[in-house]
C-alpha cells in the first residue's frame, strides 16, 4: 500500500504512523526524522537543512524532493510506503505525483488527522517540553509551524479529495481509537 498521512503537527502522526507501518508491513518515512537525524549527524544535508529546521520554517522544496525521491527508490519501498510529513505544499505534491508516475506507481490513500487547532498547540507545546525536541523549543516557532501547516499543507486536502484519495480521520482520543479509523477507511 503507498499512503501519505497529513495532519497538524501534534495529531498524532508519528504514532498513527508506526502503527500504519507495523500492520502494513510497509516503512514510514518522515522527512522530519530524516532531517533531524542528518542534523544530528552533522552530514552535508544536516548542515543545509538546520537552520530552516530549527527556524520551524520548511526547508526548500528542491532539497526536499530529491531526499523524498531518492529515499522511494530504495529496496524497502517496493512493497508500499507510509510518507509522514511529505508533501507539504502543492508543490511537493505534484512532484510526489510525477516521482510516483515515473516508476509507475500511484499512492492508494491520503489520510488526514483532523484535530483542532488548540488542541494540536497544546500537544506541541507539551511536547516540547518533555521531549526538549529543538525546534519544538521555542512556542513562536511552534506557532509558526502550525500557521505553516494551515496555510500550505491543509490545502492538500481539495488536491487529493479531488482525485478520490483522501480520507480524513478524527485524530481526537486514544492512539488505539485512532488507529481503529483509519484502519477502516484504508
Ligand atoms: P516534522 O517532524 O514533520 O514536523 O518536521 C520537522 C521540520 O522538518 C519541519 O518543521 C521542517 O522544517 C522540516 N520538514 C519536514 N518535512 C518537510 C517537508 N516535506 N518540506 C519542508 N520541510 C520539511
Amino acid at each position: 500500500m503507498n499512503l501519505v498521512i497529513f495532519g497538524p503537527q501534534g495529531a498524532g502522526k508519528g504514532t498513527q504512523g508506526k502503527m500504519i507501518s507495523e500492520k502494513y508491513g510497509i516503512p514510514s518515512i518522515s522527512t522530519g526524522d530524516i532531517f533531524r537525524w542528518a542534523i544530528a549527524e552533522g552530514s552535508d544535508l544536516g548542515n543545509q537543512v538546520r537552520d530552516h529546521v530549527e527556524a520551524g520554517e520548511l526547508v526548500p522544496d528542491d532539497l526536499t524532493i530529491r531526499v523524498i525521491a531518492e529515499r522511494l527508490g530504495a529496496e524497502d519501498c517496493s512493497g508500499g510506503f507510509l510518507l509522514d510529513g511529505f508533501p507539504r505544499n502543492l508543490r511537493q505534491a505534484e512532484a510526489l505525483d510525477e516521482i510516483l508516475k515515473a516508476r509507475h506507481k500511484d499512492l492508494d490513500a491520503a489520510i488526514v488527522l483532523e484535530v483542532p487547532q488548540d488542541v494540536a498547540l497544546d500537544r506541541l507545546v507539551g511536547r516540547a517540553k518533555t521531549e526538549g525536541r529543538k525546534d519544538d523549543a521555542h512556542e513562536d516557532a511552534v506557532r509558526r509551524r502550525l500557521e505553516t501547516y494551515y496555510q500550505q499543507t491543509e490545502p492538500l486536502k481539495h488536491h487529493y479529495a479531488e482525485r478520490g484519495l483522501l480520507r480524513a480521520v478524527d485524530g481526537l482520543g486514544a492512539p488505539d481509537d485512532v488507529f481503529a479509523r483509519i484502519a477502516a477507511v484504508l
